[in-house]
C-alpha cells in the first residue's frame, strides 16, 4: 500500500490522526496533515483505508500494490 496526502485539500479535521496515528500526524501550527509513513505495514491498512473514506477533504489517496 502506498499512501499520499494533498495538504491543499486537508481542512485539518484530524479524522485520519484519530484512526491511524501511526501513519498520520497533524501540524501543531495549522492542523494540516503530516504523512508519517507513506508505505504502512499491513496491520494499519484497514485504518488507512477508513481514514481515506472519512476524510472530509478527500485529501488521502491510497494505492494498493501487491
Ligand atoms: S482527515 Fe483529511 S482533512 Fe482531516 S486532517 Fe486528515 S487529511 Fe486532513
Amino acid at each position: 500500500m502506498n499512501v499520499a496526502v494533498d495538504a491543499d485539500k486537508c481542512c485539518g479535521a484530524g479524522q485520519c490522526v484519530l484512526l491511524a496515528p501511526e501513519v498520520f500526524d497533524q501540524s501543531e501550527d495549522d492542523g494540516i496533515v503530516i504523512l508519517l509513513d507513506p508505505s504502512p505495514a499491513e496491520e494499519f491498512h484497514a485504518a488507512v483505508r477508513e481514514s481515506a473514506a472519512v476524510c472530509p477533504g478527500a485529501a488521502i489517496t491510497v494505492a494498493e500494490r501487491s
